[in-house]
């Protein structure tokens, strides 16, 4: 496994990492106890879906590596098998699923644990004025309230979720 990366990363000057926007996986938060001071357990539940796993066979990445744009920078396949997917077939289908299983990692986006969604929606937490519904004088005001996860980063969605927060407590209170 060190050789296959310390040699990858030698010979590496463009790599091309596909990010998937739009997982189909979802994951959980349960409480473990009934000790509020307990851990939840969470469970991401990366790839569950197996929607996400086709993302990442990435023939679009072996198409662009094609171009001659690509090509004019001598960029191509690392022609190496991973050692975790020697037993299939380099460049098959089943390869890159492997390949996705055992490389794919986070970017650290989580949402949605407490989302806002109209009454008709039974997971729904939130209305959309950030209130909880069915407590009365409790908003909340993070990325948690997602429904779906932005199709790219969370943090300044975050930040205008605030900004919102603040209005909403302006216009009931001012
Ligand atoms: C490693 C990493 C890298 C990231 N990189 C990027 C990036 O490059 N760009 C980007 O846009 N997004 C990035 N994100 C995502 C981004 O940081 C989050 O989407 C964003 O911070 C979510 O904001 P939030 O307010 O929902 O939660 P948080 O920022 O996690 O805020 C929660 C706050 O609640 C506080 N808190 C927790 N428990 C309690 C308690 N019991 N009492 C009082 N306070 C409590 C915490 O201390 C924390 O300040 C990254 C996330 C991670 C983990």
């Amino acid at each position: 496994m060190e050789e296959y990366f310390s040699d990858l990363f030698y010979h590496d000057s463009v790599t091309m990492g596909p990010t998937l926007l739009r997982p189909k996986s979802r994951g959980s938060i349960t409480l473990r106890s009934t000790d509020p001071f307990d851990q939840p357990n969470i469970d991401p539940n990366f790839l569950a879906d197996p929607e996400d796993l086709e993302f990442f066979q990435v023939g679009f990445c072996v198409e662009i590596l094609e171009t001659n744009a690509m090509k004019s920078v001598g960029a191509k396949l690392y022609d190496k098998p991973f050692p975790g997917c020697r037993h299939q077939q380099m460049g098959s289908d089943d390869y890159w699923r492997c390949l996705a299983r055992h490389l794919a990692s986070t970017v650290y986006h989580p949402v949605g644990t407490c989302k806002m969604a109209p009454d008709s929606d039974p997971m729904g937490v939130v209305d959309n004025k950030l209130r909880v519904k069915g407590v009365t004088n409790l908003r909340v005001a993070d990325a948690s309230i997602m429904p779906l996860v932005t199709s790219g980063n969370t943090n300044a969605p975050s930040i205008m979720i605030g900004e919102r927060a603040a209005d909403f407590i302006k216009e009931d209170h001012l």
